[in-house]
């Protein structure tokens, strides 16, 4: 007999979206290294975005998005609907109008035709026209979110071993059996391994993944917007943005590393070149540190986008990302239990930025591995063999693969 009959590791909004649907029916340990839902996503902004990071997904962002909703107001979890906007440059408006041709939750709207235009775009800001999401986009804060998905677990039976390090996937005739712990060895029918950035070193003797890190970074400005201020982004600064609900702006800058597009800053920093890179490329010094990127963005290039934007004096609060996220060669996730990995091993890992507003999708999509329960939306585009490699030094895909058509 098997001590549990699958055991989650991470509780990431990953491990505890595939703990849930699990339990429904099965016994389920939820291990992480650090406290319960202590790691990328408990420094997550919480925009939902979904129609936008994952546009060839629509039966995925339906079937998560719609949780959201439904959960909105049960417990502590405020979510709340609003659009979400892309200003468009003269050049980007041939993408723009394939975009709105393309998606079905998106329109191109020209100044008059959006109402909250002036209240939302500096008057010399670069656009000429606007595309406007206004269905399954929202924003909640993951200080509510992680505990709403943690009390639900516990309420299907959960069970949690927080600081506790899982050590190794054990594998015996090709089956997976259980973990190695830092403290002892636990038996299990099947491992979900949704372990974040730690999925690649902790799988690397068993399945070896094309995972590697990347951060961001955030501020938040003191700025007394006003009510109904919609969400954004803009591709070519990497930036996007939310208002909070007390009115701030929080606005968050991707971090790049390998590549030559990366913040101007940061690349002169790094060039400087006076730090050890760790193996996967990510150099531990930029793991606490608020990159000047965005301080240079908000002192010099958002105050010529946004209206109400002055200077990043105005940021009450800095966040970075100490534990990392974790991309893909495509920027999209791997939700698989591939063939070339031992029986019984699921792996939900390499979210790049876009892992809250999925929360719910992952673990219908683990399930479906685990159980006869049909997948909800077409699986296939997250399995592992559509790479071809399965290193960690692939080049880093753009933040949203729309973003090609804007260009
Ligand atoms: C600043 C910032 C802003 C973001 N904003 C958004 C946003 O607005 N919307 C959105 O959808 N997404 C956003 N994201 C991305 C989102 O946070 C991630 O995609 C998501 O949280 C990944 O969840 P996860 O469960 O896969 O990983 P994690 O939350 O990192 O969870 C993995 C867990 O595994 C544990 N672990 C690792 N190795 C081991 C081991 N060997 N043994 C035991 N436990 C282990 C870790 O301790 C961790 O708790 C943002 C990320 C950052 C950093």
């Amino acid at each position: 007999m098997t001590d549990y009959d699958v055991i989650v590791i991470g509780s990431g909004v990953s491990g505890l979206s595939s703990a849930w649907h699990m339990a429904e029916d099965h016994d389920v340990l939820v291990i992480d290294a650090d406290a319960i839902g202590n790691g990328t996503s408990s420094r997550a902004s919480g925009v939902i975005m979904t129609p936008i990071d994952y546009p060839e997904w629509p039966e995925w962002t339906q079937h998560a998005v719609e949780w959201f909703e439904k959960l909105d107001g049960r417990g502590v979890l405020d979510y709340t609907e609003r659009e979400y906007v892309r200003g468009v440059r003269p050049e980007e408006v041939e993408g723009a109008e394939e975009v709105a041709e393309r998606d079905e939750w998106v329109t191109l709207r020209d100044p008059d035709d959006y109402y909250k235009w002036d209240d939302t775009f500096d008057e010399d800001s670069p656009y000429e026209k606007v595309l406007v999401w206004d269905e399954y986009t929202g924003y909640l804060d993951v200080d509510q979110w992680l505990p709403t998905l943690q009390h639900m677990c516990v309420k299907r039976g959960v069970e949690f071993r927080p600081d506790t390090t899982v050590e190794e996937v054990r594998v015996e005739g090709g089956e997976v059996v259980g973990v190695e712990t830092e403290y002892r060895t636990v038996d299990a029918d099947a491992v979900v391994a949704a372990a974040g950035s730690g999925t690649r070193p902790l799988l690397e003797d068993v399945l070896p993944l094309p995972i590697r890190k990347f951060v961001w970074n955030v501020a938040y400005l003191d700025i007394g917007l006003p009510d109904d201020y919609p969400m954004g982004g803009d591709a070519q600064e990497e930036i996007y943005w939310r208002p909070t609900r007390d009115n701030q702006l929080l606005i968050g800058i991707e971090h790049h590393y390998g590549e030559e597009d990366r913040p101007r800053e940061r690349r002169e920093q790094d060039d400087r070149g006076d730090q050890e890179a760790e193996p996967d490329g990510i150099r531990s010094d930029h793991h606490m540190e608020v990159g000047p990127g965005l301080e240079q963005l908000l002192n010099e290039d958002v105050p010529n986008l946004l209206n109400h934007v002055e200077t990043a004096d105005d940021a009450v609060r800095w966040e970075v990302c100490p534990m990392a996220d974790s991309t893909t060669p495509d920027a999209k996730p791997i939700i698989d239990a591939p063939e070339e990995g031992p029986d019984d091993l699921v792996v939900a890992a390499g979210f790049h930025g876009a892992g809250v507003m999925a929360t719910k999708s992952i673990g219908a999509a683990v399930r479906s591995y685990l159980t006869d329960d049909e997948c909800p939306f077409p699986r296939d585009p997250m399995k592992l063999d559509r790479f071809d490699t399965r290193d960690t030094d692939f080049e880093f895909a753009p933040m949203t693969s729309w973003q090609e058509h804007m260009k």
